[in-house]
């Protein structure tokens, strides 16, 4: 086992990971990262980041890079996949007026690539090629034990994603599969360019039982399509499902500017969509779940990167104020990110069951949502607003209104 000569080590170098170990050396610990993979890199194209992400991001002082790196767009607009039609907007300008920060768009390899430099620069010990088996508690910390024996921290944190080994030790509790597949594809903008596209917007078709997410990438030189339904092979219990003959079946109905984009999606490769029901407890001894390891959601709110970037945030923020009392933080860090992920995770679902409406229900949506002011931000000041540090800070999700 390797000796002590790390304050904390971190599993898993995906966003969340990376995001741990630099806000961690930030306050001054010696961090060291294991990832399984023979590299460090993220797969998929595109990712959309909240204000409550990008204010961090600002504190770590990366946001003036992330920003020459992805693309601020104008509007989030939502259509109706059949018939094309504008049913509600988000203004981006007014919204980074009324949080103070943008929303942004960004290659989630450019992302990971400015954390893994800054990771660099600040000391973090990167470790590849080493996959943790198991944990186990030690006297003053804990260990990730893997094929070469073992790692001592004072702090283990968990960031090993949806199939965790660490969540083990918590819950028994496997991924919930939604049926749904996620298709992606990232291609330059000259192959949109002849179609009806939005070049400054996010645009999120909704359809029955599908969806369809176009943005722009890379000061809009590549265009971010990413094509989301509902498997009929998967609801029958079939093993091989969200195939691509699946997915033309499910646009069949879609409008133009959807089909249109179809062809231009990556069919080699798909992702099936797991979350998992909110466990409220994430601390065992000195080992400590955050990211997808311990909230795992579906991907709707477009919240799972940021959680994980607010649980890095929220923990390195605590531990600086614990004055070296681990277990002060770790139980700080608990009692406040639990229940904010347990409100993402359930609202997530809940708004994938409003997007995918279909019948009497998709006219009904469509008619709330074009009655919707523009700027009312009821339902996303509770995501938006600066990430809680603790329970008394966090806002109310749907405030009443006053008549
Ligand atoms: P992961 O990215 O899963 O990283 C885990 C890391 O741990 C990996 O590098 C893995 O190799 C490593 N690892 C795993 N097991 C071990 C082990 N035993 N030992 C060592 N290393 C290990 N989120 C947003 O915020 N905005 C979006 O717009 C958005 N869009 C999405 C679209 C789709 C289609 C999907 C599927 C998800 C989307 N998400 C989005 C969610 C987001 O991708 C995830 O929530 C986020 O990447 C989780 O990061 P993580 O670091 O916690 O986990």
């Amino acid at each position: 086992m390797t000796g002590n000569d790390v304050d904390v080590v971190v599993v898993g170098g995906g966003i969340g990971g990376l995001s741990n170990a630099l806000a961690l050396s930030r306050k001054g610990l010696r961090v060291r990262v294991l990832e399984r993979a023979q590299e460090f890199g993220e797969v998929g194209a595109g990712l959309q980041i909240a204000p409550n992400c990008t204010r961090i991001l600002d504190r770590w002082g990366l946001l003036g890079e992330i920003t020459s790196l992805g693309v601020l767009p104008e509007n989030i607009v939502m259509k109706d996949a059949v018939d094309g039609s504008v049913l509600t907007r988000l203004d981006l300008h007014d919204v980074e007026r009324r949080y103070g920060f943008p929303y942004m768009v960004i290659h989630r390899s450019d992302l990971h690539g400015t954390l893994l430099r800054a990771c660099r620069e600040a000391g973090v010990d990167l470790v590849t090629d080493v996959a943790v088996t198991g944990y186990e508690q030690a006297a003053g910390g804990a260990v990730a034990v893997h094929g070469g024996g073992g790692e001592f921290g004072g702090v283990v944190v968990a960031a090993d994603g949806l199939h965790s080994v660490a969540r083990r030790i918590l819950s028994d509790d496997e991924p919930v599969n939604s049926a749904y597949v996620a298709y992606r594809g990232a291609v330059p903008f000259d192959r949109v360019a002849g179609l009806d596209v939005h070049p400054k917007d996010v645009v999120v078709y909704v359809g029955p039982r599908c969806h369809f997410v176009q943005y722009p990438l890379r000061q809009g030189e590549l265009f971010n399509q990413v094509a989301v339904f509902e498997s009929a092979r998967a609801l029958a219990g079939e093993a091989d499902w969200g195939t691509p003959d699946e997915l033309d079946a499910a646009f069949e109905r879609a409008c133009g500017q959807v089909r249109a984009g179809l062809p231009l999606m990556w069919r080699d490769r798909w992702w099936r969509m797991f979350d998992r029901d909110p466990i409220m407890n994430w601390v065992s001894g000195r080992i400590v779940l955050t990211g997808d390891a311990a909230h795992p959601p579906l991907q709707y709110l477009a919240q799972g990167a940021v959680m994980a970037i607010e649980d890095a945030w929220v923990l390195s923020e605590h531990v600086g104020s614990a004055g070296g009392d681990w277990d002060a933080a770790l139980a700080a860090y608990n009692e406040v990110r639990t229940e904010h992920c347990r409100r993402v995770l359930t609202t997530a679902r809940a708004w994938g069951e409003l997007w995918h409406h279909d019948g009497d229900e998709r006219l009904w949506r469509n008619g709330v949502l074009r009655e919707r002011d523009v700027h009312d931000y009821t339902y996303v000041d509770w995501l938006f607003g600066p990430t809680a540090l603790t329970p008394e800070q966090e806002p109310p999700m749907f405030p009443a209104r006053v008549p």
